[in-house]
């Protein structure tokens, strides 16, 4: 496997996803992975999103254990120390904060949520205005997030497809501009191939087209799973490879202490 890394890991403390952390670890060294990284959901204050994210006094034990279990593997496997942290526009300090406190190799910049109030999600199928006011809110929230120097690249880009409503020709001068926004942020994108276990989706997030124009403009890209059980760790990575070859990918991300470093995708023969 041409892909080196899986960094979007999730653990039990963010209450929806299963089994052991050493479990995903264990499968990927089964994969041939050289990095797995842990990036659970962050903690909010007052309760906003808690029932699908670790409690604010489990962040510690959260880092204490990933930082045991990178001892415990090394040899075998680099274990890499991120999160994945939802940006809510009106508690940037909280969010700074929480970047500055622990050694993360790398911070995965979320948009889940379109309220404050963490209500309205952004892959709810109903949303006052329609689909492309939908992606409008998502996106503004998205080029917001990447100005904060807080993150290191940008999960799941295109996440309310998963409303059921595809990005439409009105939504691409919005890709557009947030991909702009992204590349002069200096953020890089993950493909999250959790896509392929949602219902008839069968596509990463992004999709191919947008793939494509983020390798022409050189915005830096990974490839994630997003597992929330440790049997989808590496989901699709093939078919990706394949597919990032074909559209031209010469190199991936990879971090460490919140640098980047890119290594070559390898292409194969035959
Ligand atoms: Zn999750
Ligand atoms: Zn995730």
């Amino acid at each position: 496997m041409s892909i080196r890394t899986d960094y979007h890991m999730h653990t039990p403390r963010c209450k929806h996803a299963a089994g052991p952390m050493e479990a995903y670890i264990e499968r990927g060294i089964a994969l041939g992975l050289e990095e797995i990284g842990f990036s659970d959901h962050n903690p909010l204050p007052g309760g906003r999103g808690a029932s699908v994210r670790m409690d604010e006094d489990e962040l510690d034990d959260y880092v204490a254990d990933v930082l045991r279990l990178r001892e415990r593997y090394r040899g075998d496997i680099m274990v890499r120390l991120g999160l994945e942290m939802d940006y809510v526009a009106d508690i940037e300090d909280y969010l700074g904060e929480q970047a500055a406190r622990h050694p993360w190799d790398y911070i995965i910049g979320s948009v889940h949520y379109l309220d404050p109030q963490c209500q309205q999600g952004a892959w709810h199928r109903e949303y006052p205005g329609g689909p492309v006011a939908l992606y409008a809110a998502y996106f503004a929230c998205m080029r917001r997030m990447v100005v904060t120097g807080f993150y290191d690249f940008v999960a799941h880009f295109d996440l309310p497809k998963r409303s059921g409503h595809p990005p439409t020709e009105e939504v691409e001068p919005l890709i557009e501009e947030t991909l702009q926004a992204i590349l002069g942020a200096g953020v890089g994108i993950e493909i999250n191939t959790s896509g392929f276990r949602h219902g008839d989706l069968n596509e990463a997030y992004p999709g191919p087209a947008v793939v494509q124009r983020a390798i022409e403009m050189g915005i830096p890209l990974s490839v994630n799973s997003d597992s929330h059980a440790p049997d989808q760790v590496g989901t699709a990575f093939t078919e990706t490879s394949e597919l990032l070859r074909d559209l031209g990918c010469e190199r991936l991300a990879r971090y460490e202490g919140r640098q980047r470093e890119f290594y070559p995708l390898m292409t194969s023969v035959g």
